[in-house]
C-alpha cells in the first residue's frame, strides 16, 4: 500500500484511543477537569457501567462562551502556554486531550456557565462534529454528559467488559480522587443508585472510612514522619494499616505524587519494605500515601494517561517513603519479636560495608535484629539452614482422640487439648518435606530456553551485579546488559519455573535486607505445588493409624503451627483455660 497521511477522523481516533480507554478514562479526565476547574462539589452519574451515559456535573469556574468550542480542540488547554511551563505542572491537566479525544469517540453534551458571564453554552458533539451549539441558563459551573462511548469504533466497544467491571472501573477512580482531595465533597451513583460520597470536609480519615468502612478507617495510623525528613523538600503524609491488618496482594496500596494517583511498583515497594517483619509472609498492607514534592523534581509527561511519573531523583523519593512508613509503624505499633531468620555471607568490601549501612539505616534498629546482622551465617544454599527453631515452635506429643466435622483432628497433649485442621496439617508437612529434598538437591541451575533480558529497578540492579558473585554460586547466570538490564541465562533449578524478573527483585529485597537470598522465592514456589498435592482435604473422613500418622509427621515439622501460607494449622485449648471455661479457678 502506498503511505498517505490519515484523515483527520482516523488520527483522531487514533489518538483518542490513547486517552479513552473504558468508561472509567471519561470519568477520571471529566473529574480532573473539574478539580483543576476549583470546583468544591463533584457529582458523578452513570447508566449501564458508563457504556451508555455518564454525566459529571461540577461548581467550578466554568468555561466563558466565547472559548467553549476551543476546549474540544486537540492540544487545547488553558493550564499551559510554554513547553517551559511543563517543568512545573501544577494541575491534573495540561495536555488538551481530553475532551477532544472523548468527543472523538462518543456523542457530548457541555453545559458550561462561567461565573462572569451571566448566561452559559451548550455544546453538542457527535464523533467531533459540533452538531448544536447555544446560549443555555445554569448555575457557574460545568455538567458534561458522555453518551454512547465507541459508538463509531466498533474494534474498542467489542473489548468493554461486564458492566459490574466497568462500574468498578469507575469506582476505583472515584474514590482515589476523593482520597487525593478530602476538602472536596464528591458523590457516585450508578443507574439510579448512590453509591459512594465523601463528606468534603478536608479530612482523609474521613474519606477512607467513606471508602474502607467504619472499622478499617478507625484503624489506619497516620502517618508521622520522622525529624530526618522535615528538613527535606519531599513531604509523605495519609495513613497506612497497622501490622494486624492486611490484604493478600499489593492492590491496597494508593499512591499519589502531588495530588496526582500514580502506580509506581517502586515507591509501593518502599511501603511494602517498611513493614519488613511485622507481616506474615505474602501479606501486605493497606496505604494511602501522598508525596508532595516541588513540581520541578517529576515529570509527570511521561503517557498520556499520566498516570505513571518520573523523579529527578528517585531513590530520594523511595527513601523518603519507606522511612515516614518505618516511623509511624515503629512509633505507632509495637514491633513483635524479631522473627530469627537466616543471615548469609556477606564479603567486605567498601562498596558492601556502604550498603550494609544502607541497608541498616533502612532496618529496624532493635537490639536483637542488629545482632543478627552482625553474625556470621554457618552456610548458603539451603534455604532453611541457620533457621533457629524456637523451642515453643515445637510441637509436644500429641494423643489422637478423634476427628470432628471430618475436618478437625482432636488431639490431646501435655498442655490441654488440640484442634487441627487436617488438610492445613498435611500441607505443612508436604511443604517441609519438599523443601528439605529440594535444599538436598543442592545449588543446581537450570538454563532459560532462551537467554531473557529482565529490567530490574536501579535499586534492585545495583543490589544485585554488586552481589553476582555469590548469586552465581546459587545457581544464577546473569550478566549485566545496559542501564538497569539485566541478560539472565539460567536460574537456580528451585526457581526454575518462576518468573524471573520476579525472582531478582526478590533477592534483591533480601539483599538490602540481610536475609537469604532465595528464601522466599523459593519457598513460594514449592508452596505453590504443596496446594496442589495436599490429598488430604477438608471433609474426608480419617481412619485412627491415618491421623496418628499425619501428627507425627507434623510433630517432626519445624513451624508446625501454620500451614505455607501462613493460616493457624490449629487451636489450643491449654489445661488452664479449659479450667476457666469451667469455671474451676485458674491452674
Ligand atoms: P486539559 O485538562 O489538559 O487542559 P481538556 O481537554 O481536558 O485538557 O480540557 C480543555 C480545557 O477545557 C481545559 O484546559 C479547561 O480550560 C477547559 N475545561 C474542561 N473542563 C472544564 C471544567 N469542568 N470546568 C472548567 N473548565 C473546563
Ligand atoms: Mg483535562
Amino acid at each position: 500500500m502506498p503511505i498517505r497521511v490519515l484523515s483527520d477522523e482516523v488520527a483522531s481516533q487514533i489518538a483518542a484511543g490513547e486517552v479513552v480507554e473504558r468508561p472509567s478514562s471519561v470519568v477520571k479526565e471529566l473529574v480532573e477537569n473539574s478539580i483543576d476547574a476549583g470546583a468544591r462539589d463533584v457529582q458523578v452519574e452513570t447508566r449501564a457501567g458508563g457504556k451508555r451515559f455518564i454525566r459529571v456535573t461540577d461548581d467550578g469556574c466554568g468555561v466563558p462562551a466565547a472559548e467553549a468550542a476551543l476546549a474540544f480542540h486537540r492540544h487545547s488547554t488553558s493550564k499551559l502556554t510554554a513547553a517551559s511551563d511543563l517543568a512545573r505542572i501544577t494541575t491534573l491537566g495540561f495536555r488538551g486531550e481530553a475532551l477532544a479525544s472523548i468527543a472523538a469517540v462518543s456523542r457530548v453534551t457541555f453545559v458550561t456557565r462561567s461565573a462572569d458571564e451571566p448566561v452559559g453554552t451548550l455544546l453538542r458533539l457527535e464523533g467531533s462534529q459540533v452538531t448544536t451549539h447555544q446560549e443555555s441558563g445554569r448555575p457557574p459551573g460545568t455538567a458534561v454528559v458522555v453518551e454512547d462511548l465507541f459508538f463509531n469504533v466498533p474494534a474498542r466497544r467489542k473489548f468493554l467488559r461486564s458492566e459490574r467491571t466497568e462500574r468498578s472501573h469507575i469506582d476505583a477512580w472515584l474514590t482515589r480522587y476523593a482520597m487525593a482531595y478530602p476538602a472536596l465533597r464528591f458523590a457516585l451513583s450508578h443507574d439510579g443508585r448512590a453509591v459512594f460520597q465523601s463528606p468534603g470536609n478536608g479530612r482523609l480519615r474521613d474519606v477512607l472510612v467513606a471508602v474502607y468502612g467504619l472499622e478499617i478507617g478507625a484503624a489506619f495510623l497516620e502517618i508521622t514522619p520522622g525529624d530526618a525528613l522535615s528538613a527535606s523538600s519531599i513531604h509523605v503524609t495519609g495513613f497506612v494499616s497497622p501490622p494486624s491488618l492486611h490484604r493478600a496482594n499489593r492492590g491496597y496500596i494508593t499512591l499519589f505524587v502531588n495530588g496526582r494517583w500514580v502506580q509506581d511498583g517502586r515507591l509501593t515497594y518502599a511501603v511494602i519494605q517498611a513493614y519488613h517483619t511485622l507481616l506474615p509472609t505474602k501479606r501486605y498492607p493497606l496505604a494511602v500515601v501522598m508525596v508532595h514534592l516541588p513540581p520541578e523534581e517529576v515529570d509527570v509527561n511521561v503517557h498520556p494517561a499520566k498516570s505513571e511519573v518520573r523523579f529527578q531523583d528517585g531513590d530520594v523519593v523511595f527513601r523518603a517513603v519507606q522511612r515516614a512508613v518505618r516511623h509511624t509503624l515503629l512509633e505507632r505499633s509495637p514491633v513483635p519479636a524479631a522473627r530469627p531468620a537466616a543471615a548469609w555471607p556477606v564479603s567486605a568490601s567498601p562498596a558492601d560495608q556502604e550498603r550494609r549501612e544502607r541497608a541498616r539505616l533502612l532496618r529496624p534498629q532493635s537490639a536483637s535484629e542488629q545482632l543478627r546482622f552482625e553474625e556470621k551465617p554457618p552456610e548458603v544454599g539451603a534455604p532453611d539452614s541457620g533457621v533457629l527453631v524456637p523451642a515453643a515452635q515445637r510441637l509436644p506429643p500429641l494423643r489422637v482422640v478423634g476427628q470432628v466435622g471430618v475436618t478437625y483432628i482432636v488431639a490431646e497433649g501435655p498442655q490441654g487439648m488440640y484442634l487441627i485442621d487436617q488438610h492445613a496439617a498435611h500441607e505443612r508437612v508436604l511443604f517441609e518435606r519438599l523443601l528439605a529434598e529440594r535444599a538436598r538437591a543442592g545449588a543446581a541451575s537450570q538454563a532459560l530456553l532462551e537467554p531473557q533480558p529482565v529490567e530490574l529497578s536501579p535499586e534492585a540492579a545495583g543490589l544485585i551485579e554488586e552481589h553476582l558473585e555469590v548469586l552465581t554460586g546459587l545457581g544464577f547466570q546473569m550478566e549485566p546488559f545496559g542501564g538497569t538490564t539485566m541478560l539472565v541465562r539460567a536460574l537456580p533449578a528451585l526457581v526454575a519455573e518462576a518468573n524471573p524478573r520476579e525472582v531478582l527483585e526478590d533477592v534483591a529485597a533480601a539483599l538490602l535486607t540481610g536475609d537469604a537470598p532465595l528464601a522466599s522465592p523459593v519457598e513460594e514456589t514449592v508452596a505453590r505445588h504443596v496446594c496442589k498435592q495436599a490429598a488430604i482435604k477438608a471433609g474426608q473422613v480419617m481412619a485412627h493409624a491415618e491421623m496418628e500418622e499425619l501428627i507425627r509427621a507434623l510433630e517432626q515439622c519445624t513451624s508446625p503451627r501454620t500451614c505455607p501460607h501462613g493460616r493457624p494449622t490449629m487451636i489450643h485449648l491449654s489445661v488452664d483455660q479449659l479450667a476457666r471455661e469451667f469455671g474451676r479457678g485458674s491452674g
